[in-house]
């Protein structure tokens, strides 16, 4: 072979040429430009009548429909703010169970009654949409013939325009549900989880003596990390073209061991590439705060600034989206698979979470005001409550193909749920237990709530756990097993389910409680006390990627769910707390295990199609002629003799993978089929995997035609 047709050294050469990316509008101050291509509430409401806006602003808030005669003006306004914007085209905007956002274009055309071309969006326009549903993930649950479904305005989530190369569209926040109301989205049950757990808050507050909140809402922070590699490479790889992550490869002298990446100074080419995602996301009102360096080599992460959980749903779609966008115009592939490369750290979305009320009060924050403290105190009895009797769910909702090569992995949060406190207020909740045992520390127990402990929590901030799944970290919670390449509506619909099941149980406690005393201290004190020995189980401040742990969360009866299969198995008789809480009905979770088992076996089975193909036109060609050479000069017998057998073996393990992949593409069961994939064609590849890299590390250099480790990683 001539070195000039090798396609790996062809893609080098292409990426030592690459230069910076310079933007055409180099970003101006972020004030000017931000949210210019938003449609937000303070501009419509200059834009609409007052009672118009009115019923609109209460309708988003309330989530009740919009009367006819307010959709139309409505309509009208966002119309003309589309056309001045510069759009030619609108769209419903969504979120299928795909983990991407899903969106069909109309023109803003229409015809009079003389049959003239005019611009137009109507009421029902703007209201709804009717894409045909029968090609989305449905979990079997429509045949074609009955596939419509419709998208709805979700004006909770305001309206922006995305620009592409040659024209404007408005894309219009929707939810997307079956004509019988079911979802067929990850929104419209993140909106159900919304207002449950609101409800829920809102109860325990009126139990605790508030009466002047009306409104709260989860906050949400997803923490973006992410991988970078040069398009060549990119394209030349199908197993990144086709699965997102390297199916073979590993050999790099260099890794992250000397912890080098981590917040060192960025490479130009990744910095131009950041600020222009910045400029783009900041005109779509995503408040990006961070950019860094990430542990792995090529590895980074945005965080934006954290809002309120519809909207942080919605803006980190578009995070991905327009870092996809970005990355392909510098040159770049953007890769969000959790474990894109073997042997080095993979990715994750941490998600920061807290509940804020209506007068932007953070119910998470300890304070100094003792009235405060307790309301602050119920809430966390409250998310250890729901963790501990739904951590499997937690589990669940973060179980996909691509992340269970991260979870349990060495560098990331294990499998099994634990919650981490810091040693402060783990102290108190262990003060509190006490309280109805010991009548006598009574008084002093309660004047360390309100006077010394609280402020001192915030402090193990600085010596937090970071092995923990789900870590409160000072003011929030974080969850860190949430992929990076997951929608996070789906894990945050299940974390508001999940908490907000705990603060059920913890009100309808305290409101027993309350019967016996009137004061509400004591009465919360009693109710810690009593559930503490309910959740204890679920408290871990040690190591989580320990042995240790393990053994010692499964004495504690712990879920350990290794794998999706194994996850969902559980989640199928764990589930029931979503339909009592009205998150999901029956159908919809049936349709939900469906679909995630379904995406699970059929990305494994893409991921052996690209697994042989690859070993058959890259691998093996490129052994043989090896091989070949060494024939002709004879030499180093003993590593010849070892690199045919390694070929040899590895022809007869992708017989086994060709033989495996056909049985399990003829399973019908979902289940079934999931879990032959976990427990026979995941190690096979792994398997395969190691017998591709003792080839590559063995046959010469310019013999090898797959971009190797060391230059995806390092070259850029
Ligand atoms: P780190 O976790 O890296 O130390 P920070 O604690 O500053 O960083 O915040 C991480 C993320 O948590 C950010 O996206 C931030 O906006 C988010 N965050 C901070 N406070 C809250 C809150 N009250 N609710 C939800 N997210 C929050
Ligand atoms: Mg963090």
């Amino acid at each position: 072979m001539q070195i000039q047709e090798n396609p790996r050294v062809r893609a080098v050469e292409k990426v030592l040429t690459r230069k910076p990316l310079l933007m055409e509008n180099r970003p101006k101050n972020i004030t000017d430009i931000f949210e210019e291509l938003v449609l937000t509430y303070p501009k419509l409401k200059k834009l609409l009548p007052s009672n118009i806006y009115n019923d609109l602003y209460n309708s988003a808030v309330s989530g009740k429909t919009l009367q006819r005669s307010t959709a139309e003006a409505v309509a009208e306004v966002i119309k003309d703010w589309g056309i001045s914007m510069g759009a030619t085209h609108f769209t419903h905007w969504f979120q299928p169970q795909t983990d991407l956002s899903a969106e069909k274009h109309d023109a803003f055309l229409s015809f009079d009654e003389n049959k003239n071309p005019i611009i137009r969006l109507s009421a029902s326009q703007l209201i709804q949409g009717e894409p045909d549903a029968s090609s989305f993930p449905s979990g079997g649950r429509r045949s074609t013939f009955e596939a419509r479904g419709y998208t709805a305005w979700d004006p909770t989530s305001p309206i922006f325009i995305i620009e592409n190369p040659n024209g404007r569209t408005l894309c219009i926040p929707s939810i997307f549900i079956s004509y019988n109301g079911e979802a067929l989205d990850l929104k419209t049950p993140l909106i159900r989880s919304n207002l449950c757990i609101q409800k829920e808050t809102l109860r325990l507050l009126s139990l605790l003596g508030d009466t002047n909140t009306d409104y709260v809402n989860p906050t949400v922070g997803a923490e973006q990390e992410y991988f970078l590699v040069d398009k060549s490479f990119y394209n030349s790889r199908e197993d990144l073209l086709f699965c997102g992550r390297t199916l073979v490869g590993g050999w790099s002298p260099k890794g992250q061991e000397l912890e080098d990446h981590y917040f060192g100074s960025i490479q130009p080419r990744v910095m131009a590439f950041m600020q222009e995602i910045e400029y783009e996301l900041f005109r779509l009102g995503v408040p990006c705060k961070t950019r860094h360096n990430e542990v792995a080599p090529a590895q980074y992460e945005f965080a934006p600034i954290f809002e309120e959980s519809n909207i942080a749903s919605d803006h980190n779609q578009l995070v991905m989206e327009i870092m996809r966008k970005i990355a392909d115009k510098h040159g770049l592939a953007v890769l969000f698979h959790e474990k894109p490369f073997s042997k080095i750290n993979g990715s994750g979305k941490h998600l920061n979470w807290s509940l804020s009320t209506d007068k932007g009060e953070n119910l998470l924050e300890p304070t100094e005001h003792p009235k405060d403290n307790y309301r602050f105190l119920m809430m966390m009895i409250s998310v250890l409550k729901g963790v501990a009797e739904h951590g499997g769910a937690l589990r669940t909702a973060v179980a996909t193909h691509s992340n269970d090569h991260r979870l349990g992995a060495n560098e990331a949060p294990p499998a099994i749920m634990s919650v981490f406190l810091g040693k402060n207020l783990q102290d108190l909740f262990d003060d509190i237990q006490k309280y109805s045992e010991d009548n006598s520390s009574k008084k002093e127990l309660k004047m360390a709530i309100e006077i010394q402990h609280l402020p001192r929590v915030r402090m193990d901030e600085s010596d937090r756990n970071r092995t923990s799944p789900f870590a409160f970290t000072g003011n929030k919670f974080e969850f860190r097993s949430v992929g990076s390449a997951q929608s996070i509506s789906y894990p945050l619909t299940i974390l508001n389910a999940v908490i907000a099941s705990g603060m059920n149980y913890v009100s309808s406690e305290l409101e027993s409680q309350l019967k016996n005393t009137n004061d509400v201290s004591s009465a919360v004190l009693a109710t810690i006390s009593k559930i503490m020995p309910q959740v204890r189980h679920v408290l871990f401040d040690g190591n989580n990627y320990s042995n240790e742990w393990k053994l010692e969360a499964e004495k504690r009866g712990l879920p350990i769910l290794k794998d999706t299969p194994s996850s969902y198995g559980w989640f199928v008789d764990n589930c029931k707390f979503l339909i009592d809480r009205s998150i999901y009905t029956k159908d919809e979770l049936d349709a939900k295990i469906h679909i995630m088992l379904e995406r699970y076996s059929k990305a494994i089975l893409i991921e052996g199609s690209c697994l042989i193909d690859i070993i058959k036109t890259f691998i093996i060609p490129s052994a043989e002629e090896e091989l070949c050479l060494r024939e002709r000069k004879d030499v180093r017998k003993k590593n010849t003799k070892m690199l045919s057998n390694t070929v040899g073996e590895l022809v007869d393990k992708i017989e086994e993978l060709e033989l495996l992949h056909r049985k399990c593409k003829q399973i019908e069961d979902c289940f079934c089929v999931s879990q032959k994939l976990s427990t026979e064609m995941l190690p096979l590849f792994e398997c395969i995997h190691s017998l591709s890299n003792t080839i590559e590390q063995n046959t010469r250099d310019h013999l090898w035609r797959l971009p190797k480790y060391r230059e995806m990683l390092f070259i850029r």
